[in-house]
């Protein structure tokens, strides 16, 4: 997977198409990533004890990596992930600016 927590990206297919997001949770194994604000279900929630008021919570929930594209922190254009090696090391980078991400 080439995508890892932290990175943005945004959604290329399903209802959530054009979002914008955060992954907050990378699941290799899967294959899936959480993605701040998509996917998002509901659930009612009951009140919990006496100072905790039940209500609408809303939570992400998982999709396919590759129903999403990593967006450049540096150029902000949606790109693909190419690697590099520096130093002995394999890099993210960039595909359209080059940039190390
Ligand atoms: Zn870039």
């Amino acid at each position: 997977m080439k995508i890892k927590k932290d990175d943005k990206v945004v959604v290329v297919s399903g209802k959530d198409k054009g979002k914008q997001g955060k992954i907050l949770v990378a699941e290799p194994k899967a294959g899936k990533v959480i993605v701040e604000g998509v996917n998002v279900a509901t659930k009612h929630q009951k009140p919990q004890g006496q100072n905790q008021e039940g209500g609408i919570i809303k939570v992400e929930t998982p999709i396919y990596a590759s129903k999403v594209q990593l967006v450049c922190p540096k150029c902000g254009k949606v790109t693909r992930v190419g690697y590099k090696l520096a130093d002995g090391k394999k890099v993210r980078v960039c595909k359209k600016c080059g940039a190390e991400i």
